[in-house]
């Protein structure tokens, strides 16, 4: 059966999140949201976005979306704020009554997005009580992508966003144990044989002469 994620940027519209000068978290996530997005598209996985646009939603809608999804994993993305511009780094968080399963999940998250950039590893946080991650029984994982009131640490999301997008589609791949889907099987296999192997080429240039001698026979 295909895999359903939902990816869901956290806030948007009239709630900006948390705000830098011009900087706002509603951007930032749904800006990495969606670049999480294109690059799930060669896998056999079904993506649900909660938003792909700067809209509001309650966070009672988002864990709907999921529910009425029926996903195998809910994957919410935001960046961090505190008073003080000390405060910096990664964290993966779960609900406190969450599975097992979403334990070890967010574990793999953290290992792969914590080698993504130079932030601070602050851990998986398993004491949390979010709207979002509550009442679902499917996985669910919270990323916290570093302090937006940490200059040190939006320079790292800035220079690092591809590396985070491709350490956060490894970990879903391992996550939900993803394939590659099979008409993007095909074109890979197709571009290789054309592209880099002589061999190929010859095994295919005999091909289609054995397949030239039996249509003779029946002309
Ligand atoms: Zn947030």
């Amino acid at each position: 059966m295909k895999k359903i994620l939902v990816i869901d940027p956290g806030h948007g519209g009239t709630d900006p999140g948390a705000v830098n000068g011009t900087r706002y978290e509603k951007d930032d996530v749904l800006k990495i949201s969606l670049a999480v997005k294109d690059a799930l598209a060669i896998y056999d996985l079904t993506v649900v976005m909660t938003r792909e646009t700067d809209v509001f939603l309650e966070l009672s809608e988002r864990a709907d979306i999921a529910k009425d999804n029926e996903a195998d994993l809910m994957l919410s993305i935001h960046r961090n704020s505190h008073d003080t511009s000390l405060a910096r780094g990664i964290e993966v968080c779960i609900h406190k009554k969450a599975s097992s399963e979403s334990k070890a999940a967010a574990t793999t998250m953290l290992s792969k997005i914590s080698s993504a950039s130079s932030m601070r590893n602050r851990g998986v946080k398993a004491d949390k009580n979010y709207a979002v991650l509550k009442n679902i029984t499917i996985l669910g994982l919270l990323l916290e992508l570093g302090f937006i009131s940490n200059s040190n640490d939006n320079k790292e999301f800035d220079s690092n966003f591809d590396s985070f997008v491709e350490a956060i589609v490894e970990a879903l791949v391992e996550i939900l144990d993803l394939k590659i889907a099979e008409e993007d099987k095909e074109e890979i296999t197709t571009v290789y044989n054309n592209g880099h192997s002589p061999s190929d080429q010859k095994d295919d240039g005999k091909l289609r002469y054995e397949f030239g001698e039996i249509s003779n026979s029946y002309v």
